[in-house]
């Protein structure tokens, strides 16, 4: 796909003159075209369908089977009425003439930042009138304005109360001489403004309340950098909040059905309980899109640089009162597909000719239905056993895959997991095999099973390595279990034919006393090197072997020097930090690891990988097959027994247990006008269309940006089709299709009104994390900054014009998104400081690639929870605050958690009380340094603080490690960079300042 975007040649720095130099999503790096990930943990799944409807089997005797287009790979054709035709990236490719050739005026002179910011006003769109009064008020009262009848508007005294300038917090300058004045496209009359005059006072777009704050109508004095003179902060109240945002949508549709009957709509929030109702589009649970509304035309969505992308998540969990997938079985001559495009059958197919025929929604094919499949029409022209039938009447729905969908044309094997266990010095010594051997008799129990069977099909096969591999022989009648070692690690082989994978129930007894006796076996190692890629290399060859595809748990403590393939030397450089070879350090060491990735996807061998580091280890060549296949990449620094045995044995049980499909290839179809350009996660790509993950579990999502290759038609909306092949733990082929319509409109307005902030930022994240393998750090935070501005700038002249100038003007469904790109902003990749380690960025890194919307969200936005006020009698979790040092308070008590990290943060005031009921001392000064631990103590507050904890750790996809910290210790540092509206501990703005920075920005977009 598109090679530009952040990898602009000519270089960014020389394209950024103009903002034509980037487009709406960032295309991935010329030489690593598809760099997904690993990712992040388990949930039980909640189980695959129950066969449920009944679905006919009565084929035809004698139909021909649909055509497929290869034996295995049934995906392998083009959306057939849209091929490639497109060339790739059409929007924001080359240089935008319409940007740089644009005759603007010249850049603005330079501006003092007072006075630029003195004009910025927050504020959403309404009505403009009762402008403040240009003398009134003083920085710190939060103005208010007269109730803002439809929108509301935030429009402080336009000069006054901006504070002076940006001397302190601006960490990334935003010079106004280099900036564009203003991209071409909004001095063109511009195609589509929107229609109705009235606009702007439309209620649903602006609706009310947008403003976070508490108080309606209340704005914020003044909105800038504090510096100069000591100025009381301003108050965040002022700005749009993302705990308010989730409060509102979680009043409005928390405990609601969501029924998915109506194409283009927008569903609530990742962060909203609610019950979703499967009605012809698929949940959003499986699929959410950045725009429920799509420009009509590439021009349009050139113009709003909103991207265009959907996050897929095949295996998402579904709450227990959400109806699982049905099975649809059409018989031997597998499922019913369009001959030209390949579609699946789906509710979006037309029939025609009193149901002998259908046309395609896809690509317009007509195709025959078979005689099998015949079935009348009702008055409607719709079938009449329309509510029989899943595929016609449900988003999404799975079907059974037959031979023609298999590797040679053979049924599966069910999958297998093999543990290999790195026995070197440091892992035998700090007990962490001792720890692996005794888990792992119990937890085998737990594999995952076909849904219904009684138990797991999946096998299990051990081994041990540090310089040499050791294979286990566990075959049940064997009386002993039986070792093999293999020390030419350069011709990787399996030296057991026969017994390296077995049934664990059937030889139960062998590989319980194998798990007893491998922690002996090596107690008096010396040995301390090791190898890696031979490891993964063993693991391949065993499926291949055995004819199956499958998971491999590696759990690893050092670099893997020994002589074999994929040895690594240090190559960790923080002098590279901040230059433009910083990328390095994220990118991985080839050779070998390339090669091994495809020989796993071509197998189906997922790695997961349990890292146990005591100090740099090259995160990012280890992990880079694990995010090649679908694996996730665990790492507990220094690890200890028993401070990190619990929080890794958590990770350890979800990564066995959850569910997952394996040998999966999915496929992206879209009807006429759009398709799918580019692709993000733990995936393969072999082709420009064809998804290959090893392995999909319930916690990988796929991003998926969507591109214009020719006009939407506002009548038929837009349609996409995701079907995924692949091999269910009990060894059954099956498809899981989704369907989704979206609607299109030629009025930008339609499209902000219908943006998903969550699957926007989803998408930032991952565009911007692949970015920085080919590009300088500070590149990508400009197009994010820049970006953002644009965007909004485009709302402002489109959608809000009517408006004074000097307000911003945020459109509702977005008011929040600059504190999320903010976020992602201060994140470990994006910071370029030498005092953060460089395996965590490039794990941070990794991990994010593969996260779907919800992770995200909590990731960029983390939930702070005050403690100290909590009604244990109550059911309901308290409500987060926003996270910035001002919610805090010397006598509070308060939990943080972002999905991978989680600390109790006790205020030096903290009531004595609930410091004795929760830790059972007298007062903070008693408490263990370092604890990472609630003990269990017999009080309601103990008991209720507990259960939160363990609630979150259940449900998140990964286990935390809990660090508790006391204000103004050494370690409160850690938890403070969590507090993301504040300014960056390494760097990078305040939400306030970077609310102003982008305000600027788009002033001058718009001059
Ligand atoms: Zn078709």
């Amino acid at each position: 796909m598109s090679q530009q975007g952040y990898v602009a040649t000519p270089p960014y720095s020389q394209a950024q003159q103009g903002l034509g130099g980037y487009q709406g999503g960032f295309g991935p790096g010329p030489a690593q075209p598809h760099y997904g990930h690993y990712g992040a943990g388990p949930q039980a799944y909640g189980g695959p369908p129950a066969a449920a409807m009944k679905s006919p089997v009565s084929s035809a005797p004698g139909m021909p089977p649909p055509p497929v287009s290869g034996p295995y790979n049934p995906n392998s054709q083009q959306n057939g009425a849209h091929p490639q035709r497109y060339p790739p990236s059409s929007f924001g490719q080359a240089p935008q003439p319409s940007y740089n050739s644009m005759a603007s005026p010249a850049p603005p002179p330079p501006m003092p930042p007072t006075n630029q910011m003195s004009a910025m006003n927050l504020g959403n769109y309404g009505p403009v009138q009762n402008p403040p009064s240009a003398t009134s008020p003083v920085a710190q009262q939060p103005y208010r304005a007269a109730p803002p009848p439809a929108g509301t508007q935030m429009a402080p005294p336009a000069s006054t109360q901006m504070a002076p300038p940006a001397s302190t917090s601006m960490r990334q300058p935003f010079p106004g001489q280099t900036l564009p004045t203003g991209p071409g496209g909004f001095h063109q009359p511009g195609p589509g403004p929107l229609g109705p005059p009235g606009y702007p006072q439309q209620a649903g777009q602006f609706m009310g309340g947008h403003m976070a704050g508490p108080q309606p109508g209340g704005f914020p004095a003044g909105l800038g950098p504090q510096a100069g003179p000591p100025q009381k902060k301003l108050d965040l109240d002022s700005i749009p909040s993302i705990t308010q945002v989730i409060e509102d949508d979680q009043a409005r549709h928390g405990g609601q059905v969501f029924s998915t009957n109506i194409r283009g709509q927008v569903p609530p929030l990742v962060t909203t309980n609610f019950t979703v109702q499967d009605q012809g589009h698929a949940s959003p649970r499986f699929i959410r899109c950045t725009t429920y509304s799509l420009p009509c035309t590439a021009d349009l969505a050139k113009q709003c640089q909103v991207p265009l992308a959907c996050i897929i998540k095949p295996f998402a969990r579904l709450p227990k009162n959400e109806t699982p997938l049905y099975l649809v079985n059409h018989g031997e001559s597998g499922p019913i597909r369009c001959n030209r495009c390949k579609a699946y059958m789906c509710p979006y197919m037309q029939f025609l000719d009193g149901g002998r025929r259908y046309q395609c929604a896809f690509c317009n094919c007509v195709n025959e239905v078979p005689v099998f499949y015949f079935q009348h029409l009702d008055h409607m022209g719709r079938r009449v056993d329309f509510y029989e039938r899943p595929e016609l009447s449900l988003g999404s729905y799975e079907m059974v895959a037959t031979l023609d969908y298999c590797k040679n044309n053979k049924p599966p094997n069910p999958p297998a997991y093999i543990f290999m266990i790195d026995v070197s010095y440091n892992n035998i010594k700090s007990g962490l095999v001792r720890l692996i051997c005794d888990e792992l008799k119990t937890l085998l129990d737990k594999l995952p099973g076909e849904e219904g069977a009684e138990s797991s099909a999946v096998k299990v096969g051990f081994a041990t390595y540090n310089k040499t591999l050791h294979f286990y022989n566990v075959k049940s009648s064997l009386s002993q279990p039986q070792m093999m070692v293999v020390s030419d690690v350069a011709e990787m082989y399996v030296p057991l034919p026969d017994g390296f994978l077995v049934d664990f129930r059937e030889s139960r007894g062998l590989v319980c006393n194998l798990l007893n006796q491998i922690p002996d076996m090596f107690t008096d190692t010396n040995e301390s090197e090791t190898v890696f890629a031979p490891v993964i290399q063993a693991a391949v060859e065993a499926f291949k072997e055995a004819e199956c595809s499958g998971k491999l748990f590696i759990f690893h403590s050092s670099m893997p020097t020994a002589e074999a393939p994929g040895k690594l030397k240090n190559r960790d450089d923080k002098k590279l930090v901040n230059t433009d070879k910083e990328k390095t350090l994220f990118q991985p060491v080839k050779a070998t690891y390339e090669q091994l990735s495809k020989d796993c996807v071509a197998q189906g061998c997922s790695v997961t990988l349990f890292l146990f580091p005591n100090q740099y280890v090259d995160v990012a060549t280890l992990a880079d097959v694990p995010s090649h296949t679908g694996g996730s990449v665990f790492k507990y620094n220094n690890f200890q027994v028993d401070t990190d045995g619990e929080h890794f044995l958590r990770d350890l049980r979800k990564e066995v247990q959850k569910s997952i499909g394996f040998d999966a290839i999915m496929r992206v179809r879209t009807s006429t006008g759009f398709r799918a350009t580019d692709f993000f996660g733990a995936i393969h790509m072999n082709t420009t269309t064809d998804v290959e993950m090893a392995a999909v579990d319930c916690d990988k999502a796929v991003t998926v940006e969507l591109k214009h290759d020719d006009a939407l038609s506002e009548e038929t909306g837009a349609f996409i089709q995701c079907a995924l092949l692949y091999t269910t733990v009990g060894g059954q082929r099956r498809l899981r299709v989704f369907n989704l319509g979206l609607n299109c409109s030629s009025h930008l307005s339609e499209l902000y009104k219908s943006c998903e902030t969550d699957s926007l930022v989803n998408f930032f994240a991952k565009s911007a994390y692949r970015a920085i393998l080919n590009q300088p750090l500070k590149n990508v935070r400009d197009i994010l900054v820049n970006q953002t501005a644009h965007m909004l700038a485009c709302y402002r002249k489109n959608c809000a014009s009517g408006s004074v100038a000097s307000q911003l003007i945020l459109p509702d469904a977005m008011k929040v998104f600059p504190v999320y790109m903010n976020s992602l902003m201060k994140t470990a990749p994006l910071t370029g400081s030498t005092e953060l380690s460089t395996d965590e960025r490039a794990h941070q890194r990794l991990a994010v690639m593969t996260m779907s919307a919800e992770d995200t969200q909590l990731l960029l936005y983390p939930r702070l929870i005050p403690l100290h006020n909590i009604d244990v009698g109550s059911e309901a979790p308290p409500t987060p605050v926003r996270c910035s040092e001002e919610r805090l308070a010397d006598g509070g008590v308060f939990l943080l958690e972002n999905g991978h990290a989680l600390f109790l943060w006790l205020g030096q005031a903290s009531p004595p009380d609930v410091v004795q009921s929760l830790f059972n001392v007298p007062s903070l000064a008693h408490l263990q340094p370092h604890a990472c631990a609630l003990p269990e103590l017999d009080n309601a507050l103990s008991r209720k603080v507990r259960s939160i904890v363990n609630d979150l750790l259940e449900k998140r996809p990964r286990s935390m490690k809990l660090h508790i910290v006391r204000q103004k210790d050494k370690p409160e540092m850690m938890f403070r960079q969590f507090l993301v509206e504040d300014k960056g501990l390494h760097g990078g703005n305040s939400y306030m300042d970077f609310l102003c920075s982008v305000h600027r920005e788009i002033r001058q977009l718009l001059t």
